[in-house]
């Protein structure tokens, strides 16, 4: 079968995404409404061959994305963004010519909890078990408008510790020998220890998937970090985003921690993490010093991520956005011996006039508030919202 421009991969030759809650999406941007769910599936294969996958797969090879589930693909591709049917999926999932009848799962992304050890100011509950309790301290404070932002699926706001049973675990585990990559999503990925366990399971397998994971490194007992140094094929994202107050504030863990961990584990294992930073309203003003540090601490890999949700904590609430766009474009072409992956997502941001500037407020208050400092003593042009 050719590829087209309009069949994604995660159908014909990639697989599925378990959200923490056991929701089953198309992928990770295909956010507004779900497949099933695990509990009421019994086999994970025969789920990808049902009718419902077998019609998108139909519309993909009629010459259309579906507009229903792939409407993130369709806006970027639009707007002339990079796409992720043309980006990150072609790089992790390879194009199988065959024209199968039995499409078998090669890609699983998924989380078996969001269960989590930090509360970071542009997360919620969906992804982090510690943000349930604050999202109530969020409600009580008079911050609705965190829970009805926009009409999407998925929100930041589901204010439940979700873990998914041993059964629909088994699930997972049941197709696992036929896999070749897992993207460990969390919460925080070394936070479950079922996930050790899985790990453990794959180590066995006659060909091990390649695991990705990323972690914000916080705390890592020395049993996963012996793990993922000895597995043969593990891929460490590290999310740090900024240095020292700021990295502190937006994540709430000690960002010395965090770079001894990331050097213990370049000591042990002889490989580079990739560090990942999703630049924010907070760590705009300083991503180039925030580069300069990462190179110094011998960090080899940089990603960036772009944070459209929420609002109130992106970047395109920035009135002067261009000026640091061109700033970061500018830093960039005098920046070596780091690869930095996605390096539009530092200046390519456009202001967005519909970002309500006191929502911008408020959330910083309730985050300096939770914190007990702030982030204004070390932002300063924060002061203006
Ligand atoms: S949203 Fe994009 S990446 Fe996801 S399945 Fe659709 S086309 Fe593929």
């Amino acid at each position: 079968m050719i590829e087209t421009n309009s069949t994604c991969r995660m159908l014909f030759s990639g697989g599925l995404t378990i959200n923490p809650d056991g929701r089953i999406v198309l992928c990770c941007v295909s956010t507004k409404k779900e497949l099933g769910h695990i509990s009421d599936i019994d086999n994970l294969n025969e789920f990808y061959n049902s009718s419902l996958l077998n019609e998108i797969r139909e519309t993909m090879k009629s010459g259309f994305l579906p507009e229903d589930w792939c409407f993130s693909c369709i806006n970027w591709r639009k707007n002339g963004e990079r796409a992720a049917i043309d980006d990150w999926v072609k790089l992790v999932i390879k194009w199988n010519p065959d024209d199968v009848k039995y499409h078998t799962i090669n890609f699983l992304e998924f989380a078996p909890s969001n269960i989590c050890n930090q509360n970071c100011a542009m997360c919620g509950s969906v992804y982090s078990s510690k943000w349930v309790e604050w999202d109530n301290d969020a409600l009580e404070d008079g911050l609705t408008f965190r829970f009805r932002e926009d009409e999407q699926y998925v929100t930041n706001f589901h204010n439940q510790v979700w873990s998914i049973s041993d059964k629909d675990l088994q699930k997972i585990y049941d197709i696992l020998p036929n896999v070749k990559r897992i993207n460990l999503k969390g919460g925080e990925p070394f936070a479950d220890k079922r996930n050790y366990d899985l790990i453990r399971h794959c180590i066995k397998l006659d060909n091990p998937p390649l695991i990705s994971a990323t972690t914000n490194f916080s705390t890592i007992p020395n049993e996963i970090m012996d793990l993922i140094c000895d597995y043969p094929k593990f891929l460490v994202g590290v999310s740090i985003d900024g240095t020292d107050k700021v990295y502190e504030w937006v994540r709430g863990a000690s960002y010395q921690q965090t770079i001894d961990n990331c050097h213990t584990y370049m000591k042990k294992s002889g490989r580079s993490p990739i560090i990942t930073s999703t630049p924010t309203l907070y760590t705009l003003y300083s991503l180039n010093d925030y580069m300069s540090e990462m190179k110094d601490l011998g960090f080899k890999a940089l990603q960036f991520m772009w944070c459209a949700s929420p609002k109130y904590v992106s970047v395109e609430a920035e009135e002067n956005i261009e000026y640091y766009n061109e700033k970061h474009r500018k830093f960039l072409k005098t920046y070596d011996q780091v690869k930095v992956i996605n390096p539009e997502n530092l200046y390519k941001r456009k202001h967005d006039v519909n970002i309500n500037t006191s929502h911008i407020k408020y959330w910083i208050e309730f985050m300096n508030k939770k914190r007990g400092f702030d982030i204004r003593q070390y932002v300063s042009e924060l002061s203006k919202f």
